[in-house]
């Protein structure tokens, strides 16, 4: 079957990370350690991932007219992702993050969200058609939640699947909920979204219930190195993530993402398509970094994903 096309429609930031021994104090200047640069945005990071694995996608983002704008789009172009939709913005800088990380591991992040804070329901109005041709359409909540929900009503009312990934955790709007065909919150973005907190496997299931009540079709809650607990209206059940040594577990969920869309694009059934991102996502946390983790389709072994 020829897949079906993927829309990832989020933000892209530039993240900058210092190492150093301990963190400044309030007016304290410190000589740090290395300067890294990594392209990332969790937007970003769910389509490299959906790219590398073979998926078909197109990325919707809004970006500066500056150096980062720049170089995060020729990355974009390298990966095999279709770019001619990123929306150009001539008065607030690309989104960066300010990242410290000190000799015990700990960070501590300031994300100036620049263009993506401004990624319009108007920007999306004017590509609306565009955005309508593509079967599936992944988001997260990196951009502002009237775009967020506006793209989602208008992908539904075409009958293309929305996926969300309601990610860095928020509240989300009541009429959001019967546009989606899944959710995948982890933990804590499913306590809040839901009000209830998780404690152990029953309150897990009774978190994705409540979630499913609101109208989405299927729920995913990804548990870490636990794997996933799946609702859908045919079956429940925690499916579990492969064992490995995690050394870098940034990005995992962003892995997961793209990788899920990307088999429910082939047509996997959604417990296939959980085992394929589980395996992707568990590749992903063995290597640092956040997009440059992202595992190629070959990496992914065959045996566990031809259930
Ligand atoms: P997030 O990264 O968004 O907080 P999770 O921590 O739930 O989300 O991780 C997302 C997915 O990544 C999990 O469902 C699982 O497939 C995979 N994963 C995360 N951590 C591990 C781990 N230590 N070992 C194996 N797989 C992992």
């Amino acid at each position: 079957m020829h897949p079906q096309s993927i829309i990832v429609i989020g933000s892209s930031n530039t993240d900058m990370v210092i190492k150093t021994e301990k963190f400044p104090l309030p007016g304290e200047t410190l000589l740090g350690g290395e300067f890294f640069m990594f392209p990332g945005g969790k937007g970003a990071n769910q389509a490299v991932a959906a790219a590398r694995l073979g998926g078909n996608v197109t990325f919707i983002t809004k970006i500066g007219n500056d150096i980062f704008g720049k170089q995060a789009l020729q990355q974009f172009i390298n990966e095999g992702i279709r770019t001619d939709l990123i929306i150009d913005d001539s008065e607030h800088p690309s989104g960066v993050a300010l990242i410290t990380v000190d000799a015990k591991g700990e960070n501590t992040i300031v994300v100036a969200q620049g263009s993506n804070g401004v990624l319009t329901t108007q920007d999306l109005s004017k590509i609306k058609t565009e955005i309508e041709q593509h079967d599936i359409l992944l988001m997260q909540l990196e951009i502002p939640m009237s775009t967020v929900l506006y793209a989602a009503q208008t992908a539904s009312q075409q009958n293309k699947k929305v996926i969300l990934n309601p990610a860095p955790a928020a509240l989300l709007p009541d009429e959001i909920y019967k546009t989606l065909f899944l959710i995948t919150p982890n933990e804590s973005e499913a306590e809040i979204i839901s009000g209830t907190k998780i404690s152990n496997d029953e309150s897990i299931k009774r978190v994705a219930q409540k979630i499913k009540d609101r109208g989405v079709k299927n729920v995913i809650i990804t548990l870490g190195s636990r794997g996933v607990y799946v609702l859908t209206n045919v079956e429940e059940k925690f499916i579990p993530a492969p064992i490995v040594k995690a050394i870098d577990t940034t990005a995992a969920g962003d892995v997961f993402n793209g990788a899920l869309t990307v088999a429910i694009a082939e047509g996997q059934s959604l417990s296939d398509a959980v085992i394929f991102a589980n395996q992707a996502a568990a590749i992903s946390v063995t290597k640092m970094g956040a997009q440059a983790s992202a595992p190629f389709r070959k990496e992914i072994s065959k045996e566990t994903t031809s259930h």
